[in-house]
């Protein structure tokens, strides 16, 4: 989340120095205890001998081949490895640098999947508010973040229809409800595709999508010839304690995006992982009609993501995920029950969050108040929501932190509770 209109003291980041596992170091000495994985994705930790011995064995041999001229053994592999883990017949991958590149080039291709076929009407695509899907001007059109699209109106894309369902009764997130009565307002017929994410990550703070509403989607996009494509930037990759976060609900969608988890903070590489289904239809492979970026899948990005992707397979880190996800949930809780401040603990695997009672005289307050708090205190962590019944930060440290890791954690989180609240840390109160 950016800066809110209300707070506009200046305020100088420190030059970071270095970093190892979870924690960061700045010039001045000072340490910070990741809490939040940078932006949701240092999954593994900071300097990991067996990445970066990877990416140095490629530097040596070629940092950069052009997409159009040359594929690359690791990116070979990697896609290997992808098509392997991912649900379904996701077995096409394209690549790019970022998320939001990736998000844009998923709307070119549902835009190009109707277009081939001659359905010009097919053109709306659906998203929810609360949602984030990046910050180029397709991405950033279709996502449900109004405080992120400020002032930026003139400029998102218009010749793509976005409509946006939004939850009803005080839920966080649309039920399926809201999404079938959503698809039947707009006409299935008009849809070209459906974004969602299994679960949220800036925009709602780790608010899942039920299972039960993947699923029906799923049988929607069947009947109604919409693309169903799932938002796995943040996700992707064991961030929840299964490979993706479609697993959670057993769902194949159509179109899959990953970014962040991919290269795990090391290179810049993000994915669409698309199905054999939509491929065929579009009667040619993927890379002929979907133009790229220069830098995507280059060699040396491509060996840092297939480095990540190895060592997450070999010491199984989405299953540890689970495991430590548990253990912070249950840490979390206990912060809940001492600091009124906190409304609620939700997420799921590592992807947890601490909901907040907002301020009702300013918002965003409270989450960037306890950012602030927190990073005093030697901790990162991510200020999130859209909305004042949303607001929350997210705490999603590295899958593979340890116990010790995440007590300290807790620890500073708790310190810094305190400093925005009445109520005592542990500490004080003993
Ligand atoms: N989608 C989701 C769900 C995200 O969390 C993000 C990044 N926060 C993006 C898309 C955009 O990714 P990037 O910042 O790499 O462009």
């Amino acid at each position: 989340m950016n800066a809110s209109p209300q707070k506009q003291e200046p305020f100088v980041l420190p030059i970071i120095s270095h970093a190892r596992g979870v924690y960061v170091y700045d010039q001045d000495g000072q340490e910070y205890l990741d809490g939040c994985s940078g932006a949701v994705n240092v999954n593994v930790g900071h300097g990991v001998p067996e990445i970066l011995d990877r990416m140095r064995e490629q530097m040596d041999k070629a940092c950069f081949a052009y997409r159009t001229q040359f594929r690359s053994d690791p990116l070979i592999r990697l896609t290997q490895q992808l098509v392997e883990l991912a649900p379904g017949d996701l077995s096409h991958v394209e690549y790019c640098n970022s998320g939001s590149e990736a998000i844009e080039m998923t709307l070119r291709l549902a835009t190009l999947r109707n277009a081939q076929a001659y359905r010009p009407f097919k053109c709306t695509v659906l998203t929810e508010e609360p949602s984030y899907h990046g910050m180029t001007s397709g991405a950033l059109g279709a996502s449900g973040h109004p405080l992120r699209r400020r002032h930026l109106t003139p400029l998102l894309a218009n010749q793509v229809t976005v409509s946006r369902v939004r939850p009803k009764h005080g839920a966080l997130r649309a039920s399926t409800q809201d999404w079938e009565e959503a698809i039947h307002r707009i006409g299935p017929a008009n849809l070209s595709a459906v974004i969602i994410e299994p679960v949220g990550g800036a925009s709602s703070g780790a608010v899942p999508t039920a299972p039960e509403t993947m699923r029906r989607l799923r049988e929607l996009a069947d009947e109604h010839q919409f693309l169903l494509i799932a938002d796995e930037v943040m996700t992707g990759l064991g961030r929840t304690g299964r490979w993706f976060g479609c697993d959670h609900a057993d769902v194949t969608p159509d179109v899959m995006v990953l970014g962040k988890g991919i290269s795990a903070g090391y290179a810049t590489i993000s994915a669409l992982m698309v199905s054999d289904a939509v491929v065929n239809e579009l009667g040619q492979p993927l890379n002929t009609v979907l133009f790229g970026h220069t830098m995507a899948g280059n060699p040396l990005a491509a060996a840092a993501g297939l480095a990540v992707v190895d060592y997450l397979r070999a010491h199984e880190v989405p299953a540890q995920a689970r495991h430590t996800g548990e253990y912070l949930r249950r840490k979390l809780d206990l912060l809940r029950s001492r600091h009124p401040i906190v409304s609620d603990v939700r997420g799921v695997g590592m992807q947890l969050a601490l909901g907040l009672h907002p301020d009702p005289a300013r918002f965003p307050g409270r989450c960037l108040d306890l950012t602030e708090a927190a990073r005093e205190e030697g901790l990162l962590i991510y200020p999130a929501g859209v909305t004042p019944a949303l607001e929350s930060v997210l705490v999603t440290p590295a899958l593979t932190a340890s116990h010790e890791e995440l007590d300290e954690l807790t620890r500073r989180l708790d310190r810094a509770l305190s400093r925005i609240s009445s109520s005592p840390a542990v500490e004080e109160q003993a």
